[in-house]
């Protein structure tokens, strides 16, 4: 490598290797667990208008003042590459029309981008799964969500991890909620953090989401939400913990959890590592791994119809952390052309091999005599071995029955 060859964009990864069969297993997870949920597969464009963004995000958030990666095209426009899924889909969901597909269960997964300190789990493009449930106002929705989420965690084999619950109320309990923080965090103005007093007046909900050490000691008498709750609020809160009991999804009540962004009504989550488990440790102080909400406020703020939704993103590289290193699938049937006359024969067992759904590989370059050495170091399940007359001979341990019934199936 010359000295002027181009690195990397600080904050980016390239993944390859058991990391990269981690993150395609997350990903397999996901579109088998979504299915069977019924979520509906979708794609959107990677930029927006920075406004898309801006308006339903809020000004005050820390993505949209101090993460977003925006600039201008070459036609003058404010574009944005996106932070975060949900603003993008809520623009889609207008422009679109989809209202006539409400209730709209959808799923999506990609690149996201935030001008953020790269450190261990948080990097400046990351990559999310995403799941929303779009057009529906009732508490059902946010079970069933839940319910996805908890089992897609149990079959990446995550079990150290726990959903944290909170309500945030209706609009009206959480404006109470509100000025009732502000009240009780402008009496110790001074002692806050210089973060958190600017937060005081604009978006004071966020204070109880600080990680600075000089608002630690305001947290845990600040007053809670359930002083604010209307008894409709409540009621919904409790069908969701309801449902979630019903369907065996565990769940603590975290009274201080508070979504970073404007949009969120009623319930507002976040899976977390176990205190001491492996998976803690794993990730250290990037501890959230997937969350999310109900944001009903949302579709209004972009200036479409109301329109009830509620979702939840995850980031891929933190579940991968958490999987663990996975090695790419077992080759079941490894190819050794030890005579390149045989080349023709070797291409034909390979394609009836593959056809038949087994993983094949085939070592056919470099001195023959090293090719057995080299087809050994990939570990196969089964040999082929395919000499010059074309004649071949499967060696192995084990059953290799379905090897030898894939290579006879007449081909059409
Ligand atoms: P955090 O508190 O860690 O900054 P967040 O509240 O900004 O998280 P969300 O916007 O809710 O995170 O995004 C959902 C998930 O996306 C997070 O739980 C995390 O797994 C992942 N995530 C967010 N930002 C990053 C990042 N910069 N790098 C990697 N993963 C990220
Ligand atoms: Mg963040």
């Amino acid at each position: 490598m010359s000295k002027n060859t181009p690195k990397a964009i600080r904050g980016t990864q390239d993944i390859f290797g058991p990391d990269a069969e981690a993150f395609a297993f997350v990903v397999e997870t996901f579109e088998r667990v979504r299915k069977l949920y019924r979520f509906r597969r979708a794609e959107f464009p990677v930029f927006e208008k920075t406004e898309v963004f801006a308006r339903s995000l809020g000004e005050t958030t820390d993505v949209v003042s101090k993460e977003m990666y925006s600039f201008e095209d070459r036609g003058g426009e404010s574009l944005t590459l996106r932070p975060e899924f949900t603003a993008g889909i809520a623009r889609a969901y207008i422009t679109n029309g989809w209202q006539q597909f409400a209730p709209l269960k959808l799923a999506t997964h990609g690149p996201l981008f935030r001008y953020e300190r790269p450190q261990k789990g948080r990097y400046r493009q990351f990559h999310q799964i995403d799941a929303e449930i779009i057009g529906a106002a009732d508490p059902q929705a946010d079970v069933e969500l839940l319910a996805m989420a908890d089992q897609l965690l149990k079959e990446l084999g995550i079990n150290d991890v726990t959903l944290h619950l909170n309500t945030l109320g209706d609009g009206e309990s959480r404006e109470a909620w509100r000025a009732a923080l502000i009240e009780y965090f402008r009496a110790v103005k001074d002692e806050l953090s210089e973060d958190s007093q600017e937060r005081l007046e604009k978006n004071p909900l966020r204070i109880l989401d600080s990680k600075d050490r000089k608002d630690k000691p305001f947290l845990s008498d600040a007053p809670k939400i359930d002083e604010f709750l209307s008894d409709e609020a409540r009621d919904f809160f409790a069908a969701v913990t309801e449902g979630l009991d019903a369907a065996g999804v565990e769940w603590v009540r975290a009274d201080s959890l508070v979504r970073g962004l404007d949009y969120y009504r009623h319930t507002a989550f976040e899976f977390i590592p176990d205190e001491g488990s492996v998976s803690a440790d794993a990730l250290g102080s990037q501890s959230t791994v997937l969350g999310g909400g109900r944001y009903d406020g949302l579709m209004e703020s972009l200036g479409g119809p109301a329109t009830p939704a509620v979702g939840w993103a995850a980031g891929i590289e933190r579940l991968a952390m958490l999987v663990g290193e996975r090695q790419a699938p077992v080759l079941e049937a490894m190819v050794l052309l030890e005579h390149d006359e045989g080349l023709a024969v070797a291409n034909a067992l390979l394609a009836k091999l593959r056809a038949g759904g087994i993983v094949s590989d085939i070592i056919a370059s470099g001195s023959v005599k090293k090719r057995y050495d080299k087809a050994m170091k990939q570990n196969p399940q089964h040999i082929l071995r395919v000499n010059e007359t074309g004649f071949y001979d499967i060696s192995g341990d084990g059953d290799a029955s379905h090897i030898d019934a894939a290579v006879k199936r007449e081909t059409r």
